[in-house]
């Protein structure tokens, strides 16, 4: 990261308007990622996707109240707006967007988005609530910054799938894109949640993505679906994981429960390791797909 490198900063929807409206008069297209901050690898390739689609970037950073449950980390959440900032500026991010809650949640708020269909399931019931504050979040974001195009990676597959059906839902004028989930050597796929993790539950982290990818191999070869994710989710757990919230073979676009592999697909993952939750999913073809 080169020092002293810095970001225009915005910090209110007026601040983000005024600078989105310059680029807008000089004939520029705008991205939005969102994010929640705590910056890593992952979220930098967002950046740089994004870079490719627009003229100018505008990296959100807010860690949203609303789609944690209560007896989640939204206190805990890692914060360090000034580090994610200097990494942003050195990605040639052009404007981080750093709002308060207040900015975003005025006192006496009360419009909600809420998405059926592919909310339901997998982090939909293992999360109450928790795409309804998405959801909602990003609608606010979107229609705040007026982007062209929004980037969001497919670590959150199913959040990718809510957003695309509420933008189509909405009409929000924007290119939904997904990007490819960025992974730690060992397979871990970045997360700042990975940052709770301790030195002895790291290399058992991994064995998440070991499993998800051998269990889609068997699938790809054959092995009935439900065989397969039972062994996962055996497997998972005599590796050392606490519990598993679900582990679940999916339509890859409508994100229907699999019971048969006969189109692409998306195995989903989530499970406790110690106090933390993790999520992955893999992409799972039938053999000669
Ligand atoms: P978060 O800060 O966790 O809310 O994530 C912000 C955005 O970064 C979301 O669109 C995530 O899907 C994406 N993201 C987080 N981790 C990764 C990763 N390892 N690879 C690709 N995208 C990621």
């Amino acid at each position: 990261m080169t020092q002293g490198n810095s970001c225009a900063v915005a910090r209110s929807v007026a601040d983000l308007r005024a600078r989105v409206r310059d680029w807008r008069a000089a004939g520029l297209t705008v991205a939005l990622v969102p994010t929640m901050g705590a910056l890593h690898a992952g979220h930098m390739s967002l950046v740089r996707l994004a870079l490719t689609k627009a003229d100018r970037v505008v990296v959100s950073v807010f860690v949203n109240p609303t789609q944690f449950g209560p007896n989640e980390d939204f206190s805990a959440y890692p914060r360090q707006p000034e580090q994610d900032s200097a990494a942003i500026a050195a990605a040639g991010g052009h404007l981080v967007y750093l709002p308060t809650v207040e900015e975003m949640y005025p006192a006496g708020a009360s419009t909600m988005v809420e998405v059926s269909g592919v909310s339901s399931g997998l982090c939909g019931d293992a999360r109450p609530g928790h795409f309804r504050g998405v959801a909602t979040i990003v609608t606010k974001l979107l229609l705040q910054a007026l982007p062209d195009v929004a980037v969001f990676g497919e670590k959150d597959f199913q959040q990718l799938m809510v957003i695309r059906r509420l933008v189509r839902d909405l009409d929000i004028p924007v290119e939904i894109i997904g990007a490819p989930i960025v992974r730690e050597a060992d397979g871990l796929a970045m997360s700042s949640r990975n940052a709770y993790l301790s030195a002895e539950e790291r290399p058992v982290a991994a064995r998440i993505h070991a499993i998800l990818t051998g269990t889609a191999a068997a699938l790809a070869q054959g092995k009935p679906v439900a065989a397969a994710c039972s062994d996962a989710a055996t497997a998972l757990l005599a590796s050392g994981f606490r519990s598993v919230d679900y582990l679940e073979l999916r339509d890859a676009e409508t994100l229907a429960p699999v019971t048969e592999l006969t189109r692409p697909a998306r195995l989903f993952v989530a499970a406790f390791l110690g106090r933390t939750r993790l999520i992955d999913n893999v992409d799972v073809r039938p053999a000669g797909a």
